[in-house]
């Protein structure tokens, strides 16, 4: 087995170039912690419009290159820039499809209607992209349903090519409430056999289901906890997929999300008004009052704050927590800050609690990084309430910053958070397990009078936190074994 890999990430989104949620750090981060192992790593994402070629020093390198879809040929450009040292990214570009506003859908939150052909030639380009940059890649990586049609193209398209004979494709599931269904009127454009539309493949239900094709053909997928991928299995969880996944018995399952300690550590942190680390932990206290002041809550560092930093999705289980939120500032001692966007009417509850609650809770509605920095530095609690969490990125953030995670005990919450044992002290955050307005309020008063009542077990909580190490080139490493065992054709991946 040769020991340094060509790796070839296919993506709809990377961070900082185009980000709507956590698949764009990991595009991001993942590349550069199997480089620093010693691999060669590309990405390939869209040429958004969004995106500031200036900015990032973004260069064409490839004039027009053709990519032969179903029913036509496509005629892209292809840029690059350098992601970091060692990593390139290369963009396609295709102006019918990219060069619009949304990376998904409209301002209107409507789908674009074209999604199905715009990740289809995404996924077939980077095929064209590695002939034409003379890349071979050993594993073709592939995120999500928008670049899942990647490991049909490999095996049904490409198998025989001297480019990609020896190539495996690897699959990872971000969140599996979003597979990318669409009508069969674009299956002419996808360019495969009509054997290919059949329950067992691509069709769901008289549709075309992206994801679903991506698992069947991937050689080994995974999704970014161990608990969501055994959760994924079952048919609460699996929006329909599961029997697929337990019919790729030890090809599939779960690698827990790193975390970029770069950008996510209160001791470098430059977003924060105040550094600190685990042995000088009384600046975390300015970093409170701080925070009290921006978002205009009660200024007291004897209060203690539960922060949000979240998308207002269904899967958040916020709607749960606003059923309980105005009880909870009622009956305890506590304050709110709340960041985030998404479903408009919780959008509306949560400011509207910044009138009618003025100094215990403060709410900004919207994306402001800085914020969401100066929020994990600020609070002492965090709550996360999710119906499902796929793995979750603001809980493990939390521990770095010594602010303790209330959680749903769910994928990777519930693998990355440590229950609280009242005996002991021991345990890094507060576990339920039933999604209800009542178990959400019952683990705040928990978390809450330990802050109040138990300070020793609170700050014993705090320092075993900010010990714990989620890094990155633990993730790695599990990759590169699972690229390796699949590479060697080795049937007991785990
Ligand atoms: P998901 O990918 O499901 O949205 P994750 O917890 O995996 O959830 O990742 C969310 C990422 O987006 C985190 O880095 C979080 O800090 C960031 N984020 C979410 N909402 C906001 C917001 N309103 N402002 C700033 N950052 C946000």
């Amino acid at each position: 087995m040769k020991k340094k890999l060509n790796i070839l990430f296919i993506a709809s989104e990377c961070a900082p170039y185009a980000k709507t949620g956590g698949l764009s750090d990991v595009v991001s981060a993942l590349p550069i912690a199997l480089t620093n192992l010693g691999h060669n790593v590309k990405i390939v994402i869209p040429k958004y419009s969004s995106i500031d070629t200036k900015k990032i020093n973004m260069k064409k390198i490839l004039l027009p290159m053709c990519v032969h879809m179903g029913n036509c040929e496509e005629w892209c450009s292809v840029y690059s820039t350098q992601h970091n040292k060692n990593v390139t990214i290369y963009f396609i570009e295709y102006e019918k499809y990219f060069n619009r506003d949304g990376l998904y859908h409209d301002s209107k939150m409507n789908d674009f209607i074209d999604n199905p052909k715009r990740f289809a030639l995404l996924s077939n380009a980077a095929f064209q992209l590695c002939k034409d940059i003379n890349y071979k890649p050993d594993v073709i990586h592939s995120h999500d349903w928008q670049s899942a049609l990647s490991m049909i193209y490999l095996k049904e398209w490409y198998e025989d090519d001297p480019y990609f004979k020896n190539t495996i494709g690897a699959l990872t599931i971000h969140n599996i409430g979003y597979q990318g269904k669409y009508p069969y009127e674009n299956f002419g454009y996808l360019g495969f056999s009509d054997r290919l539309f059949n329950p067992n493949i691509l069709e769901d239900f008289g549709d075309i289901n992206f994801l679903k094709g991506g698992i069947h053909y991937a050689d080994i997928v995974n999704t970014v906890s161990p608990k969501y991928a055994e959760e994924t299995k079952t048919e609460e969880y699996s929006h329909g997929m599961h029997t697929f996944l337990i019919d790729k018995k030890d090809k599939y399952f779960g690698i827990l999300n790193g975390i970029d300690y770069e950008q996510w550590n209160p001791d470098i942190d430059k977003l924060i008004p105040y550094n600190y680390d685990e042995n000088n932990i009384s600046e975390k206290s300015k970093c409170k009052l701080f925070l009290q002041e921006k978002i205009n809550l009660k200024k007291d560092e004897n209060i203690p704050i539960i922060g949000i930093i979240s998308r207002f999705a269904s899967q958040k289980g916020l709607n749960v927590l606003a059923s309980v939120i105005e009880k909870v500032v009622m009956d305890i001692k506590v304050q709110f800050a709340i960041l985030g966007s998404g479903d408009k009417s919780l959008e509306n509850y949560f400011q509207s609690l910044t009138l009618k609650y003025s100094g215990k809770i403060g709410a900004f509605i919207g994306y402001d990084n800085q914020l969401a920095h100066q929020i994990e530095a600020g609070v002492d609690f965090f709550i996360m309430p999710s119906l499902y969490e796929p793995c979750g990125l603001n809980q493990i953030y939390s521990l770095k910053y010594g602010t303790l995670p209330i959680v749903r005990a769910t994928g990777g919450l519930d693998d990355t958070i440590e229950q609280y044992n009242e005996n002991t002290g021991d345990g890094t955050g507060f576990k339920f397990n039933d999604l209800t307005p009542q178990a959400i309020y019952d683990t705040i008063g928990w978390a809450v009078s330990t802050f109040y009542d138990r300070k020793k077990h609170f700050q014993k909580m705090r320092k075993t936190a900010m010990k714990k190490n989620f890094s990155w080139k633990q993730s790695a490493e599990k990759y590169v074994d699972a690229y390796k065992k699949a590479l060697e054709g080795n049937k007991n991946i785990s």
